[in-house]
């Protein structure tokens, strides 16, 4: 289906007369923790591709597993158990690569496909991610994989900058040779093959960059910088850190920067956004103007007022549940309506603060918050939220962030064995907009209100927990 997609693509650029002749670097994303495996004798197919047909006709029968698994497959909770156990526990796993282990990350998954289809897995020749794989199709070989998506597998070991031998044999026996060397996001890897010279007229100076997961090529297309943080407002909330010393921990994800292989970059989710914030202005006079009203007609801090809307169960924490506490951390079953929507906002983004501190991120003279996603068009939700992180927000247009994030690449690629850093690479790209700057009382504030909210959320997790 991918490859049937990429000839799809490819031959409606030319007939649109897309002159491929003129692309000087390439690079591209992938969708994080799918994987491929190659049947063995695909790397000499790989090599000698036929430009008359088309590349799924080529690589027909280049696969091992038929079906890749994807992150949508949670299915490997004995390999996850067992590659913690094998660690030495889970924080001790998060220590060396970056997360805890997951059912969708690639090292487990591989680890099921080879207790479950040993047949399968002792005809592979190579594992690709989805990213490298798609690299592979452009390079006419297998491409390695990148360092940051690698992070995303439990595979790799962060500081070392390579596979963890600890967690490689825990997976499946000789997975090394599999999956051969990681190499830096920005490393260029060769010129187009000559399939799709002949095939689209590309030039064969064409260099294709290593592509990388869909994740850090959107931090690339978002352009973040050292400190900034990017907070994604959509149906749920994402937030990306850009990290220097990172502290991984039982939550999140910790992966090396795709665009600084020195520097990291963290992924937080949180599943209660726009749908916790839709139900609270609808029960509180219904339009998004009335929910604006109430945050500017209460003041920063609320009272000493919290509260915590997890509609759903929630990622972070993994609790469930609307838990509210008065200013002397008494619980409460309401709160009038305008309390209730700072309440809500307020503890949103306390708790992206809070979380995003845990791994390791502070905020730092600088530090800019880039806000995306639907309820960024709201000033109001804005200032509330540079008020929290006591840092100016600006609002970025990151529709279609990993394609321009791979583009970018693509040209840093050509540029970075120059010396040229990402940030001057990219600096023509456009620039965001400042939409809120901090209240002065703001810093006070939340500093101290954090405090309250970190002891708050401990309770209410213990509170929601299921029982036994
Ligand atoms: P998705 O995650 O589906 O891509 P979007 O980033 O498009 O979501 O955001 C959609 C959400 O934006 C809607 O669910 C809506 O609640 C929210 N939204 C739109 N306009 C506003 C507004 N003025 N104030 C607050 N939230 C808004």
């Amino acid at each position: 289906m991918w490859i049937k997609a990429l000839d799809k693509l490819l031959t409606r650029m030319k007939s649109c007369g897309f002159d491929f002749s003129r692309v000087k670097a390439l690079s591209g994303s992938g969708q994080q923790h799918g994987s491929v495996f190659w049947r063995k004798g695909a790397a000499q197919t790989l090599r000698s591709l036929d430009p008359d047909l088309d590349l799924s006709q080529n690589l027909q029968d280049s696969f091992s597993v038929q079906d890749s698994p994807v992150w949508m497959d949670s299915s490997c909770r004995p390999q996850c158990d067992a590659l913690e156990r094998a660690a030495g526990g889970a924080l001790t796993l998060a220590q060396i690569t970056g997360s805890r282990a997951y059912e969708r990350f690639t090292g487990n998954q591989i680890c099921k496909v080879f207790q479950t289809r040993p047949e399968e897995f002792k005809l592979t020749e190579r594992i690709s991610l989805v990213s490298s794989f798609a690299a592979s199709l452009f390079l006419g070989r297998f491409a390695p994989i990148d360092l940051s998506d690698g992070c995303g597998m439990n595979l790799l070991d962060l500081s070392q900058s390579d596979w963890s031998e600890l967690c490689l044999n825990a997976c499946a026996p000789g997975l090394r040779p599999l999956l051969a060397a990681p190499v830096p996001s920005s490393s260029v890897l060769g010129p187009v093959c000559s399939y799709l010279v002949t095939r689209f007229g590309f030039s064969e100076r064409c260099s294709v960059v290593a592509f990388t997961g869909d994740n850090p090529a959107s931090l690339a297309g978002m352009r973040l910088k050292p400190g900034d943080i990017a907070v994604s407002l959509g149906t749920s909330d994402t937030v990306f850190l850009w990290l220097q010393f990172p502290r991984p921990a039982l939550e999140g994800h910790v992966f090396i920067n795709p665009v600084d292989p020195q520097h990291h970059m963290a992924l937080l989710c949180f599943k209660n956004g726009s749908l916790a914030r839709e139900r609270v202005r609808d029960e509180s006079g219904g339009s998004w103007s009335h929910f604006s009203s109430a945050l500017t007609d209460t003041p920063l801090g609320n009272h000493g007022n919290i509260g915590f809307y997890f509609d759903v169960l929630e990622i972070l924490p993994a609790a469930v549940g609307v838990h509210r506490f008065d200013a002397h951390n008494n619980k409460v079953s309401s709160f009038p309506a305008h309390t209730e929507v700072r309440a809500l906002v307020e503890g949103q983004f306390l708790s992206k603060r809070l979380h995003a501190e845990k791994l390791g991120y502070t905020i730092v003279p600088g530090t800019r918050v880039l806000a995306t996603g639907g309820a960024s068009s709201n000033p109001q939700i804005l200032q509330v939220l540079s008020d929290v992180f006591n840092a100016p927000v600006y609002t970025i247009d990151s529709s279609n962030s990993t394609c321009l994030g791979s583009a970018y690449r693509a040209l840093h690629g050509l540029l970075a064995e120059s010396g040229v850093s990402f940030s001057d690479a990219v600096k023509k790209g456009s620039e965001p907009k400042l939409a809120a700057t901090p209240d002065p009382e703001a810093k006070q504030v939340y500093d101290e209100m954090l405090k309250r909210f970190a002891q708050l959320e401990d309770r209410v997790l213990l509170e929601s927990r299921p029982q036994d």
